[in-house]
């Protein structure tokens, strides 16, 4: 079989991203070599550490490799300055930008179910990462009683359109792998778009009705994706009342990223829900949580988050069949509950973590 060599730049940040980050590496090494997959890896430098080294938290180097050698990255995690530092920018906010990585992609998945949540919790969040508050245009006057202080909330029909656009491909990506692996058969394709359009008829209007004509596409359609719509605070009272509604969630910036911290809460540990963030033709993984300072250098993070992430980032490079071997040999280590991290309730080491998903492969 033709192999396919993939390049990844692996930017470990800050603590405990320097402990979850190898064990995404080992996850890739391990993966069975009849998939047809080969990895090579650069190592590249981000973070805080390295802003109090070189004074830069981004190194152009970090950027240029990314763009010219890499098909995708891993990020770890970077630790913020307390209070503002001179000089010092985020450098996943500056990846985004640089990258054009303008999906930021959440799922949200239980392998166990509990009490409050009996039904199986699988879903998406599809957020847009460019535009929406966060263009950062703010100001600040003084008016007849006081300040005063406006942000621009923009929204482009470009933007909505690619990001919907996105979620139908997930959704129907996802409605093809429940048919192939007999996943739950009573969840059907469903993108969810939210918003406030009762309000905000123009910028939130604009969304919607892009995202719906973006989602009405024939090919989406010949899927079986349907479409439906929600408004933003209904939406997180059914959200956490009812998650196993859900299948994939599309939304504007802000009420994604609200919607995605929220919705990560729903399955217990932070050390669980993985990320990508995607443009055209390049994904990076990134775990949900920090640095974690307060558990780095004792080998007790949780790794499922990062290896969770590698796999997302393979569906987005196209590689379904090595991202569903990764998802499974984490589910069952989840499911059989023996080799658990202490987040979880359980006494075992990262690496120890590590160690049984791989044998798992
Ligand atoms: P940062 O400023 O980098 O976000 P933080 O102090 O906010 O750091 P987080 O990483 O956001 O820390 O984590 C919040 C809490 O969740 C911490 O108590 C941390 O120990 C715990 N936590 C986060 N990630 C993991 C993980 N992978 N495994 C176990 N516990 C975790
Ligand atoms: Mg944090």
């Amino acid at each position: 079989m033709a192999s396919r060599t993939l390049r990844i730049g692996l930017l470990p940040g800050d603590g405990i991203g320097r402990e979850v980050i190898p064990a995404g590496r080992k996850v890739l090494e391990a993966l069975p070599k009849s998939l047809g997959l080969d990895f090579s890896f650069v190592h590249l430098d981000a973070g805080f550490d390295e802003f109090k080294k070189n004074g830069v938290a981004l190194p152009e180097k970090t950027v240029e490799t990314l763009k010219k050698e890499c098909d995708g990255a891993l990020f770890g995690a970077v630790s913020s300055p307390s209070t503002p530092t001179k000089g010092y920018s985020s450098p996943i906010v500056g990846l985004r930008k640089r990258l054009d990585l303008y999906a930021n992609v959440r799922p949200v998945k239980s392998v166990v179910p509990t009490a409050a949540f009996p039904d199986p919790i699988d879903l998406v969040i599809v957020r847009e990462n460019t535009e929406d508050l966060y263009v950062k245009e703010e100001k600040t006057y003084d008016g007849p009683d006081g300040k005063v202080a406006e942000a621009i909330k923009r929204i482009s029909e470009r933007a909505s359109s690619r990001i919907a656009t996105m979620a139908g491909e997930i959704a129907t990506r996802r409605q093809r792998v429940r048919d192939t692996t007999g996943g739950d058969a009573a969840k059907k394709a469903l993108v969810t778009i939210t918003h406030k359009s009762n309000v905000l008829s123009q910028t939130d209007g604009l969304f919607r009705t892009t995202a719906r004509a973006a989602l009405e596409q024939a090919r989406f359609k010949d899927a079986g994706v349907k479409i439906e719509e929600q408004i933003v605070d209904s939406m997180v009272y059914k959200l956490f009342r009812q998650p196993s509604a859900y299948d994939v969630i599309v939304a504007p910036n802000l009420y994604g990223d609200i919607l995605s911290d929220g919705a990560a809460a729903l399955v217990g540990s932070l050390g669980l829900v993985p990320s990508a963030n995607v443009g055209d033709g390049f994904a990076m993984g990134e775990p949900c949580h920090g640095s974690a300072p307060d558990i780095e250098g004792q080998n007790i993070a949780n790794p499922i988050a990062t290896l969770r992430s590698v796999a997302l980032m393979l569906e987005f490079l196209g590689e379904e069949a090595a991202a569903a071997k990764i998802y499974q040999a984490v589910d069952a280590n989840l499911a059989e509950g023996k080799l658990l991290s202490p987040d979880m309730g359980g006494k075992a080491k990262t690496t120890e973590v590590t160690e049984d998903i791989l044998r798992r492969l």
